[in-house]
């Protein structure tokens, strides 16, 4: 047996988790000697060991190592023999240039919330961590990831926590944001003129207050939520009334996974997701109603289990097992993070602010996910998630994807990484575009971005656009416009890995097409060069253009007079029996005139209009609110179908609409014709598959946009078009909707300057 020394790299998310203890143990373990270190591209483990020996503690390493931790390799080195007596932990080394990963946020671990009840500096300590769990992503400023680079770097360790972090063998060693009662931050709650900081006080008077139905806010991980009570209607109606412009489904809290089965049905999938580590609110079925007022008109109810200290011991104190816990923030504003802006803007609106004396520096909020069939799919993606990076097979080095406009985010490409940033929101919003541009610098600072290409959306207006140019004016670099459906399709193409060309479909609400016309129904073949739209949805106008996506009665309306004329004024539907005859003139006189009626290729019009014309909704109060409650609705033991007609590469609803008609005039269910519509569009995809199977020899299918988030089409169009045999990718990690522009830019932009060709020359 000849020993030598063994160098281990291990990278991937490996920092501010605990893992230097856990090799250090792993090391004693097997009575080996060397040492540990961080250093900015991963950790570098010395050894002592014979081949075989290394080979069993790389094993080992793989195999039990910490939660949290993703491990992306190990790589393996011998070096000249250097003699050591025990294994050691050595201080941090910097490596400039080269990053490694930060952690995202954690959800407290079981270790700690033992200790809640039993060390006693600790207990009922509700901001309790150890280097397995807590904040990391929402207070870092700046890497290394040491303490005085947090927002816990006011805070000065008492001499047991002290202790507890400098002892190897402690759960709490390099625990940065380590505290306890002496030491940490505290929590308080202010309330009319009192304020208590006394943690016993703190929850008791949080929970009596939520019992009596009021409305508070209450500090989270990565900013403020706006909590209630989620079965005292008074709280509710709160909420309601403050949010009062937007009708979106709150999420809701359970206490714990059976208090969840009481109302929703969870697959062992989703309890998975529910009792990660990411803790994300998770898309369920509902299994009966509701209290009124939190996701009405839907099937389904967006729920997460508690994941800080905080929620935990609030929940012993409830009398009720769940809280009603959406973003503190008014419609499409970003989160609230500081105090003194809750105090500023909520004051009128809550009966209470709960909060605790440690800054949060980037603001993250809750992720939403959901299971398709087998796939758990990220929807938002935040805190537990960012800022993770996608790896992938491609140099991505130096390129920046700037997103869209709804539901915005940016990615920037580092190596083979792609890292995306936080949800942001709605760029139209001066307040979130201000967020997205402090997140572009923090991001770039954090992760030593220097940009060589800008990449944006081909829309001119989008705020995202024109950040593109000014940054690339600034730098002096190359800014590459993207079709918003080619980077839809190409982010799942970055995803999966794919290259060359595929079937491409991309259905969503809008994004600019070539022609200068909105799009929103493509079917491409695409590849990360270019494509080719193979068919559309045919165009429509839109009677009162952006006025339209908010009330999908204009949309119906549309549809009818192409089928109709005037004709449609003698149309029993639900839509005209809601609406007078002037009302429907007044549109009918737009579309005959053409006046302020741009046309779209829209599945998202498409839902909206049969939404309308069967009487489901007619004014819309948050994005997407007709699809999803067309969906909601729908029978799933239909099956039955609609015509649909494709000519020329145009595909044409209006037989659809007619067939459509006539059922609505047969009495036919709401329920019956929205089964029969999802039926139809995946028989239509599915159709449209094999023909161009057939014509272009192609076999893989990729599926984007954020139609796709719908459940019942999704899953039935995976499962028939992998029964057909073909192979199927949807992104999953990045987000089906607009968030997941950005990454499909980057990775368009990354092949675009390697390869010197243009785009859509
Ligand atoms: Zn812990
Ligand atoms: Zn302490
Ligand atoms: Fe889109």
């Amino acid at each position: 047996m000849k020993l030598a020394t063994y160098r281990l790299l291990v990278s991937g998310l490996v920092q501010g988790i605990g893992f230097r203890p856990f090799i250090y143990r792993l090391a004693t373990k097997n009575q080996l000697v060397g040492r540990v270190e961080n250093r900015n591209d991963g950790v570098v483990i010395l050894v002592n060991a014979t081949r075989e020996q290394v080979e069993v503690f790389r094993e080992q390493i793989l195999g039990t190592q910490p939660g949290a931790a993703s491990i992306q390799s190990i790589r393996i080195q011998q070096m000249p023999y250097t003699p050591f007596d025990t294994f050691l932990i050595s201080p941090s080394e910097n490596v400039s240039g080269r990053i490694t990963e930060i952690s995202p946020d954690i959800a407290v671990c079981e270790a700690c919330l033992s200790d809640l009840d039993h060390q006693l500096h600790r207990i009922s300590y509700p901001l309790i961590n150890c280097t397995h769990c807590g904040p990391r992503f929402s207070i870092i400023r700046e890497l290394p990831y040491d303490r005085p680079h947090t927002t816990m770097s006011v805070f000065q360790m008492c001499d047991l926590c002290r202790s507890e972090y400098e002892q190897v063998q402690d759960r709490r060693f390099h625990a940065q944001p380590v505290a306890c009662n002496h030491c940490g931050p505290v929590y308080s709650i202010t309330s009319g003129d009192e304020k208590s900081s006394q943690i016993d006080q703190v929850l008791r008077k949080t929970a009596r207050l939520l019992s009596q139905g009021a409305l508070l806010a209450i500090k989270g991980t990565g900013g403020y939520h706006l909590v209630c009570d989620a079965f005292h209607s008074g709280g509710i109606q709160k909420l309601r009334h403050m949010k009062k412009r937007d009708g979106k489904p709150f999420a809701v809290m359970f206490h714990s996974l059976e208090e969840a089965r009481e109302w929703v049905w969870i697959n062992d999938l989703e309890e998975e997701l529910l009792s990660s580590w990411q803790r994300p609110i998770v898309l369920l079925n509902r299994k009966r109603e509701f209290t009124p007022g939190v996701a009405d008109g839907l099937s389904t109810l967006g729920v997460m289990l508690p994941y800080m200290p905080f929620h935990h011991l609030l929940f012993k104190e409830l009398d009720h097992p769940a809280l009603v816990m959406t973003s503190g923030n008014f419609s499409e504003e970003p989160l609230l993070i500081s105090d003194a802006s809750v105090h500023n803007q909520f004051e009128d609106f809550v009966d209470g602010v709960v909060s605790y004396n440690r800054e949060i520096y980037n603001r993250v909020d809750d992720s939403v996910t959901a299971v398709m069939g087998d796939l758990p799919m990220v929807l938002r993606r935040a805190r537990g998630y960012t800022p993770t990076p996608l790896r992938t097979r491609f140099d991505l080095e130096g390129i920046l994807g700037t997103g869209a406009e709804l539901s915005a985010s940016f990615c920037l490409g580092r190596e083979t990484m792609a890292i995306m940033s936080q949800y942001t929101g709605d760029l139209k919003n001066l307040e979130t575009y201000e967020f997205y541009r402090e997140s572009y610098e923090r991001f770039s600072h954090l992760f030593r971005f220097t940009p060589r290409m800008v990449v944006s959306d081909l829309h001119p207006d989008y705020l995202s656009t024109r950040f593109a140019s000014e940054l690339a004016a600034e730098k002096q670099i190359p800014h590459l416009r993207v079709q918003h459906h080619h980077a839809h399709l190409a982010s799942g193409m970055l995803q999966a890995g794919l290259e060359g060309e595929v079937i491409g479909f991309c259905f969503d609400g809008t994004g600019l097409g070539l022609d200068g016309i909105a799009w929103g129904g493509e079917v491409l073949k695409s590849s990360y060069l270019g494509f080719e739209r193979l068919y559309h949805f045919d165009y429509i106008p839109l009677p009162g253009g952006d006025r339209a996506i908010k009330e999908p009665w204009r949309t119906g309306l549309s549809y009818l007079y192409q089928i109709y004329g005037t004709d449609l004024l003698h149309l029993r539907t639900p839509l005209n029996k809601a609406f007078t005859d002037e009302e429907l003139r007044q549109i009918i006189s737009l579309l005959e005139k053409g006046i302020n009626s741009p046309l779209v290729s829209s599945a998202g019009r498409l839902f909206d209009a049969v939404a309308a014309i069967s009487g489901l909704i007619y004014r819309s109060t948050f994005q997407a609110e007709a699809p999803m409650k067309l969906e909601a609705a729908l029978d799933p033991t239909e099956d039955g179908t609609y015509p649909i007609e494709i000519k020329e590469g145009r595909i044409s609803f209006l037989p659809l609409m007619r067939q459509l008609v006539e059922d609505l005039h047969h009495g036919i269910s709401l329920a019956r014709v929205s089964a029969r519509f999802h039926l139809s569009l995946v028989n239509l995809i599915v159709d449209l598959a094999a023909e161009i199977r057939a014509s272009q020899g192609l076999e893989k299918v990729v599926l984007s946009g954020g139609t796709f988030q719908n459940r019942f089409l999704t899953k039935k169009v995976v499962r028939k078009l992998d029964i057909e045999g073909f192979q199927v990718y949807l992104p999953d990690h990045i987000p089906v909707n607009d968030q997941g522009i950005a990454a499909g830019q980057v990775a368009i932009g990354a092949h675009q300057i390697n390869s010197g060709l243009a785009l859509y020359a």
